[in-house]
């Protein structure tokens, strides 16, 4: 059973109309929505004001309130009938501001709701998609990057207001007398039903241009280029996005823009596969380097670096290069650079080079023995760094 609606309100049952209405204000500005973000609470507050304030506003329903209560204003007390909060703001345009001398709720409402959310929703650009290439580098850096992109933007030449002579070129809509949308009432036993749709003659905007800009033809915006800057933060990973608000297609009539979504893609890079943070690098010794040890150079994504390689390295050793990797985004953490080593076997020996080679095949440190060289599987590998 829903609570008596002039409890809810906080009035006596002889209250006046301004009394109502004054109990009403009060109650919603204290559980507005835009001023208790995500509070489920203070919504079904501000919603269950309104519906008794639909109720207790109206003097035919009001008075079959007196009589039969709850029951006599809709099956389920639901008396106003709203569908959510964007409803009770069509519905009660008149007290949230839509007014034209101006009211206490127009200072905390901003505009954004009322009858003039509608209008900016019918105008707004549509947001736009692209992909931009990077390479690990950049990605590991972070970059900058400028982008020419093809939308729709506002025209010049009438200001982005569609008309020849800018504002100065509307009319007040007379189908809709200048709301942007029609309201049809219909009465039934349970009360009253508010249907509310966008103007057909204006789209819903309030206003329809007498005389429109030869230039864009009433649209308020044309097709061109502009060159964006796009901010990518180090450590972006294939398939995220970026969003840029307002970067994207011009609204209808100066209406508000909608966004660029930017989607990283990563470019194939010549010597490293990445997987996760780290990076992957395939380096190639030769026989005797691994017999002997030496010193090798490796690319990396920010210079080269030198590596110590020991005397009898085997093939598959994996170097590992703490932090040479990919940074996480907004993190502090980085990914490591991996080398693996790979020995090159000799092939077309001279007489010579199989001689010496075969001289020593069968010399017991010439014999595989996998498990003498455990040792060699220290994990993070030494960097002699030499940055060009
Ligand atoms: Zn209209
Ligand atoms: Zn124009």
């Amino acid at each position: 059973m829903p609570r008596d609606y002039y409890e809810i309100l906080g009035v006596d049952k002889n209250a006046s109309e301004k009394e109502i209405k004054k109990a009403y204000r009060k109650l919603a500005l204290e559980y507005h929505p835009d001023r208790n973000p995500d509070d489920e609470e203070a919504e079904a507050k501000f919603k269950e004001a309104a519906e008794a304030y639909g109720v207790l506003s109206d003097e035919e329903k009001r008075a079959r309130y007196d009589r039969f209560g709850h029951q006599g204003v809709g099956a389920n007390g639901g008396g106003a009938g709203f569908r959510d909060v964007d409803d009770i703001f069509d519905a009660f345009n008149d007290i949230f501001g839509g007014g034209a001398g101006g009211t206490i709720f127009e200072e905390f409402f901003s505009g954004q709701r009322g009858g003039r959310r509608s209008r900016q929703r019918a105008r707004a650009g549509t947001d736009l998609r692209i992909t931009l290439p990077l390479t690990l580098e950049e990605i590991a850096e972070g970059t900058e990057k400028k982008v020419k992109v093809k939308k729709l933007m506002g025209c010049e030449e009438c200001d982005a207001s569609g008309a020849r002579d800018g504002e100065g070129g509307y009319r007040t809509c007379s189908t809709c007398e200048g709301r942007g949308e029609l309201r049809q009432v219909s009465r039934s036993v349970f009360g009253q039903f508010v249907n509310v749709q966008p103007c057909p003659n204006c789209q819903g905007e309030g206003r329809v241009i007498d005389d429109k800009c030869p230039h864009c033809r009433g649209e308020g915006r044309r097709r061109g280029e502009e060159t964006i800057t796009i901010p990518v933060p180090a450590g972006a990973m294939e398939g995220n996005y970026l969003s840029m608000r307002g970067a994207g297609n011009a609204g209808l009539r100066g209406g508000p823009a909608g966004a660029l979504r930017v989607e990283i893609e990563e470019k194939p890079h010549e010597h490293f596969v990445r997987e996760g943070l780290d990076i992957y690098y395939d380096h190639h010794i030769s026989f005797p380097e691994a017999a002997l040890g030496t010193e090798i150079e490796v690319p990396t994504l920010r210079g080269t670096a030198t590596l110590e390689i020991d005397a009898g390295t085997q093939a598959g050793k994996v170097l590992r290069m703490r932090g040479r990797g990919l940074p996480e985004l907004n993190s502090q953490r980085s990914g490591d650079q991996l080398v693996r080593i790979h020995v090159w076997t000799p092939k077309n020996l001279s007489k010579e080079q199989k001689q010496v080679l075969r001289d020593w095949q069968g010399a017991e440190e010439f014999q595989p023995n996998p498990t003498r060289n455990r040792s060699q599987k220290s994990f993070f590998h030494k960097v002699k760094d030499v940055f060009t």
